[in-house]
C-alpha cells in the first residue's frame, strides 16, 4: 500500500492545524459534526427520488462514541458516504474557500485566529488528532475503504468492512500535556456541550451514549410508607439526543444566549468579528415571518464594490429557498446579514417570481423600517457602537439620500452624522438644529478633503467666529445629500463658500454696499484681467484674517465642481465663482491707493487669485506666470 502525499496547498493548512493555539481546538467538532449532516443532507435528499436508498428522514444521524481505553473519539453518520477515489480527492485536498482564503493571511496571528472563526473543515481533526482514520461506504457502492493518515506525511486508503453505507470518522486523541487535556473530548458531558454550543440547530440527531442516574425498576415512590435512598437508583448508560435540532430562529428568544446569535452570526455570514447589532424578529398578520437581522461591525472587504451582493437568507417553513435573496433589503441598508423565514411563500417559487411576490414586499417593508427602528435605538443608546457602525455604513447612508432624487432622504436624514467645529465631535442633524441660537439662520457647513484643510478657509473661520456650529463635509458625497435634503426641520443648508451666506447685520451690509460702490471701477479692472475665472470681484466683510477668498454663486459649490470633474461623462461642470476681498484688510487699502494704475490691479488680481485657489486646495492655472510675479514683488 502506497501512501500518497497531500496537495502542497493541504499540507500548509495541515501544518497550521497541528500547530494551532489550544483554545481553538474544540471545533474540530463542529466541522465534523457539519461534514456528516452535509452526508446525511445528500442522501436524504436522493431518498425523496429513490426508492432504493431505504431510509426514512427518521433513520438519519449522528453517532458519536468515545472509548476511553483506546483513547478514540468516533463521529459516524450514515449519509451518502465516499468512493475510494472520492477519500483520495476530497480528503487529499483542500475543499473549502474559506480555508483557502485565510491561508493567504500572512500575518501568523492573524491565520490561528481565522481558525477559530472561519470554517475550516476536515483538517481541523488533526488539532486534537495525531491519527485519523476514515471508514466510509459510498451509496449504490459494495465495498468500503479506509483512509488512514498520521499528519502531514501523507495518508493510506485500502479496502475495509463496513456493513452500512455511510462514513465513520475515528479521531486517535493526542496525549495529554501539561497545558492541554486532549482527553477531556472522551468526556460525554464535554462534548455533550460542545454540540449545544456549536451544532445545536444540526436537522439530524446527535447521539451518544451517556451516564444517566434512574430509579430502579419496581421502586414505587408514591407509595405511603416510602422512603427515599440512593440504593433505589442506578447508574445507565443510554443514548441520548444532544442536539434541540431547532434552528436557533425558531426558537424563542428567552433561551438563546447573546454568544449563541453572535456564534450563528460568524458561523453562517462568514466575519470573525461579533455583530453591532443583533435582532429577532417574529411578525404575524399581513406577513408572517421570522427574522434574524445583523448589523456587522466593520465593513466587508469588498463592501464598496461591485462585487458586493446584498441580500437576506430566505426559507420557507425551515427550507432554504435561496441563499441571497436580495429584494428583501434596500440598497442603503444593503449591509445588512441575516435571514427571513415564512410561512407564506411557496417553495417552488421561482427567483423571477419572487421578485414580485407581494408577500415578500411586505416582509422587505417590514424589516426596512425594523432596521431603521434598530439603528435609531442604537444612536439614542450606545452612541460608541452607533459610531463605529457609521465608520463603516455611513457612507452607504449619504448615497441612500442622494439617489433615487432623494425619495428615501426622510427614512435616512436623522441616521447621518457628521464630524462638527463643536468639540470636533461627530453629531446628528437634530442635534445641530436643537441647539441652534435664535439668531441663526442655517446650517452651516464646509467642504474640503480634511478638517484641517476646512479650518484654513477664511469663509470657515468667520462662521465660527460668530458663535455658529460648522459641519465638516470630507466624503465627497456629503454635499449632494445635502442638496437633496435641502433643509432640516425647516433650517436650510448653508454652504460658508457660498457668495449668499448671510452672516452681517443690516449695518453691516449698507456699509460695504457703499464701499463696493465706491471701488466700482477698481473691480472692473481686476475682474477683466481674470477673465472667465471668476464672475465678478467684489469686497466682502465677512472675512477676518485673510485677505481673499473664493466663494461659489448659484447650486453648484467649488468642491461639486471637483468631484463631478472626476466623473466621467459628467460633461464640464463649472461654479460660478466670485472673488472676494477682505475689506478691513491692507491689502483693500493698497487696491484703493492705485486705484487708477490698471497694471498694479492686473497684477494683485492675478496673485490674489492664485492665493485664493491655494487655500482652496486647487492649483494654480498658470504658475510660472504667477511665479514671476512673485519674484517681481519679493525684489522690488
Ligand atoms: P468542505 O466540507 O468545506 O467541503 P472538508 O475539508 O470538511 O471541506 O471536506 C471535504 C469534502 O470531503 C467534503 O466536501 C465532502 O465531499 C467530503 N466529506 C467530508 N466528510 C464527509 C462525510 N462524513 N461523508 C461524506 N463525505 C464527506
Amino acid at each position: 500500500m502506497r501512501t500518497k502525499q497531500f496537495k502542497a496547498e493541504s499540507k500548509k493548512l495541515m501544518d497550521m492545524m497541528i500547530n494551532s493555539i489550544y483554545t481553538h481546538k474544540e471545533i474540530f467538532l463542529r466541522e465534523l459534526i457539519s461534514n456528516a449532516s452535509d452526508a446525511e443532507d445528500k442522501l436524504y435528499f436522493r431518498s425523496l427520488t429513490d426508492q432504493n436508498v431505504g431510509l426514512a428522514r427518521e433513520d438519519f444521524k449522528i453517532t458519536i462514541s468515545a472509548d476511553k481505553n483506546a483513547g478514540t473519539l468516533t463521529i459516524a453518520d450514515n449519509g451518502v458516504g465516499m468512493t475510494e477515489e472520492e477519500l483520495d480527492k476530497n480528503l487529499g485536498t483542500i475543499a473549502k474557500s474559506g480555508s483557502l482564503e485565510f491561508k493567504k493571511a500572512n500575518d501568523k496571528n492573524e491565520e490561528i485566529d481565522v481558525i477559530g472563526q472561519f470554517g475550516v473543515g476536515f483538517y481541523s481533526a488533526f488539532m486534537v488528532a495525531d491519527k485519523v482514520t476514515v471508514e466510509s461506504r459510498a451509496y449504490g457502492a459494495d465495498t468500503a475503504n479506509r483512509w488512514t493518515s498520521s499528519g502531514a506525511d501523507g495518508y493510506t486508503i485500502e479496502p475495509c468492512e463496513k456493513a452500512d453505507v455511510g462514513s465513520v470518522v475515528t479521531l486517535h486523541l493526542k496525549a495529554d500535556t501539561e497545558d492541554d487535556k486532549y482527553s477531556e473530548f472522551l468526556d460525554a458531558y464535554r462534548i455533550s456541550a460542545l454540540v449545544k454550543k456549536y451544532s445545536d440547530y444540526i436537522r439530524y440527531p446527535i447521539v451518544m451514549d451517556m451516564e444517566t442516574t434512574k430509579l430502579k425498576e419496581g421502586i414505587d415512590t408514591s407509595a405511603e410508607d416510602y422512603k427515599p435512598s440512593d440504593d433505589d437508583y442506578e447508574t445507565v448508560i443510554e443514548p441520548r439526543t444532544l442536539n434541540s435540532m431547532i434552528p436557533l430562529w425558531k426558537k424563542n428568544k428567552s433561551e438563546i444566549t447573546k454568544e449563541q446569535y453572535n456564534a450563528f452570526y460568524k458561523d453562517n455570514f462568514f466575519d470573525y468579528e461579533d455583530p453591532l447589532v443583533c435582532v429577532h424578529t417574529k411578525t404575524e398578520g399581513s406577513a408572517t415571518f421570522s427574522a434574524l437581522l445583523y448589523i456587522p461591525a466593520h465593513a466587508p472587504y469588498d463592501y464598496y464594490t461591485k462585487n458586493f451582493e446584498k441580500g437576506l437568507k430566505l426559507y420557507s417553513k425551515g427550507v432554504l429557498i435561496s441563499e441571497k435573496c436580495g429584494d428583501l433589503l434596500p440598497d442603503y441598508f444593503s449591509f445588512v446579514k441575516g435571514l427571513v423565514d415564512s410561512e407564506d411563500l411557496s417553495l417552488n417559487i421561482s427567483r423571477e417570481m419572487l421578485q414580485h411576490d407581494r408577500q415578500l414586499q411586505l416582509i422587505a417593508r417590514t424589516i426596512e423600517k425594523k432596521i431603521k427602528s434598530e439603528l435609531t435605538k442604537l444612536l439614542e443608546n450606545d452612541r460608541e457602537g452607533y459610531e463605529k457602525f457609521y465608520k463603516a455604513f455611513g457612507t452607504q447612508l449619504k448615497f441612500g439620500i442622494y439617489n433615487d432624487y432623494g425619495a428615501h432622504k426622510d427614512v435616512l436624514q436623522d441616521l447621518i452624522l457628521f464630524p462638527s467645529s463643536n468639540e470636533g465631535k461627530l453629531v446628528s442633524l437634530k442635534e445641530y438644529a436643537d441647539r441652534m441660537p435664535e439668531s441663526q439662520k442655517a446650517i452651516y457647513y464646509a467642504c474640503g478633503e480634511t478638517k484641517e484643510k476646512i479650518d484654513m478657509l477664511p469663509q470657515a473661520e468667520a462662521v465660527k467666529d460668530k458663535g455658529y456650529e460648522l459641519l465638516y463635509f470630507t466624503d465627497q458625497v456629503d454635499e449632494f445629500a445635502i442638496k437633496m435634503l435641502m433643509s432640516y426641520n425647516e433650517k436650510p443648508f448653508a454652504n460658508v463658500c457660498a457668495d449668499d451666506l448671510d452672516l452681517a447685520t443690516e449695518e453691516e451690509k449698507d456699509a460695504l454696499k457703499k464701499e463696493n460702490e465706491a471701488a466700482k471701477d477698481i473691480f472692473t479692472t481686476m475682474k477683466e484681467a481674470l477673465g472667465d475665472a471668476v464672475s465678478e470681484v467684489r469686497f466682502t466683510g465677512k472675512l477676518k484674517n485673510h485677505p481673499v477668498c473664493l466663494t461659489s454663486e448659484g447650486g453648484i459649490s467649488l468642491e461639486m465642481e471637483k468631484v463631478l470633474g472626476q466623473m466621467p461623462g459628467a460633461g464640464d461642470v463649472k461654479a460660478r465663482v466670485v472673488m472676494e476681498i477682505n475689506s478691513n484688510h491692507a491689502i483693500a487699502d493698497k487696491l484703493r491707493a492705485d486705484a487708477n494704475d490698471a497694471q498694479a490691479l492686473e497684477k494683485y488680481a492675478k496673485l490674489l487669485y492664485a492665493e485664493a485657489r491655494l487655500i482652496e486646495g486647487m492649483s494654480v492655472e498658470n504658475p510660472v506666470e504667477i511665479a514671476a510675479l512673485i519674484n517681481e514683488l519679493l525684489t522690488k
